[in-house]
């Protein structure tokens, strides 16, 4: 406390900092309530089969709706709810309320799909992280099979033992593990070996130019393989084209993400649409 305070006294004389500093501080304060306020809300990007355009599975992805400025996009606020902790509030509510989605998706008589939910770093270090997962899939009835949590290569990193522990425990309730934004961390093939996941999801980076850039599109082939002979699905983020989806296709890809095939959708559209 003491030392954020002298920091802001600091910052008075510089202007503009200070009005950055400020803008910070009415961010954090909106966003304490943002759950309680009912201002959070889940948009749903299909994954589908690469090879046959087939819906696999949804990715749930976060929104916030604040009253006056309108759509704020989690790359906005994601980093300073981990700063401030609220990712753990956030985060459970992010998982009940996919979980609660799948299960009407179920309940109606849709097509198995798979729910992808985002996790973030200081939410997977939680002590009490599993015992939450495992609450929730009792709670909302979600089948565990069906639902998939991402993780990223960075958040394993910072303590690979402990993190190896956790993610065997919940594998051993049943959810799959996938390593989100893969080639984008601080990859080590090591740790890869070591890492009880079951997909890769290979960053939009490297499928931006994967049509052009022959460069690109070895470095995907090269991580599909990867994938394959490590037993693992794997998905391409960021597919924006046909040209990007038949580059895909031809490498063996498993499963496609992005604007080609559809925007993130709030619930109702998602239903509408598949
Ligand atoms: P991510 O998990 O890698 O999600 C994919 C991001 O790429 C999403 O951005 C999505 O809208 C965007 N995207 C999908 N297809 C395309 C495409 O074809 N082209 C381009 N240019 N972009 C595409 P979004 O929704 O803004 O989310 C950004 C990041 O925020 C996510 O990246 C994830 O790291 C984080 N995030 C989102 N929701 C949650 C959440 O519930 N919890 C946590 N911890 N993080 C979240
Ligand atoms: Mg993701
Ligand atoms: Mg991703
Ligand atoms: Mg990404």
């Amino acid at each position: 406390r003491a030392k954020e305070q002298g920091r802001n006294s600091f910052q008075l004389y510089q202007p503009a900092m200070n009005a950055r500093s400020l803008e910070h501080l009415a961010l954090e304060t909106a966003l304490h309530g943002a759950v309680q306020r009912d201002e959070l809300l889940l948009h749903f990007q299909p994954l589908v089969r690469a090879e046959s355009g087939e819906l696999a599975a949804a990715e749930a992805l976060l929104r916030w709706q604040h009253p006056e400025l309108g759509l704020v996009s989690p790359a906005d606020f994601i980093p300073l709810a981990e700063e401030t902790g609220l990712i753990v509030p956030i985060g459970e509510w992010v998982l009940r309320h996919a979980c609660t989605r799948h299960r009407s998706w179920c309940d109606a008589g849709r097509v198995p799909l798979r729910m992808m939910v985002n996790i973030s770093a200081r939410q997977f270090r939680q002590e009490t992280f599993v015992d939450m997962v495992r609450r929730v899939l009792v709670e909302t009835g979600m089948e565990p099979a069906l639902l998939t949590l991402e993780l990223t290569e960075s958040m394993l990193m910072e303590d690979t033992e402990a993190s190896v522990v956790r993610m065997q425990q919940l594998r051993e309730l049943g959810v799959s593990l996938a390593l989100d934004d893969f080639g984008t961390g601080y990859s080590s093939l090591a740790y890869l070996k070591g890492f009880p996941i079951d997909e890769l999801k290979i960053d939009r980076l490297f499928v931006r130019g994967i049509d052009r850039n022959p460069r690109d599109a070895a470095l995907v082939s090269a991580i599909v393989s990867l994938g394959h002979s490590l037993g693992l699905r794997v998905v391409a983020e960021g597919v924006e084209t046909r040209a990007h989806l038949d580059v895909l296709r031809r490498h063996g890809c498993d499963l496609a993400q992005g604007f080609h095939f559809s925007q993130p959708l709030p619930w109702q559209s998602f239903l509408t649409t598949y």
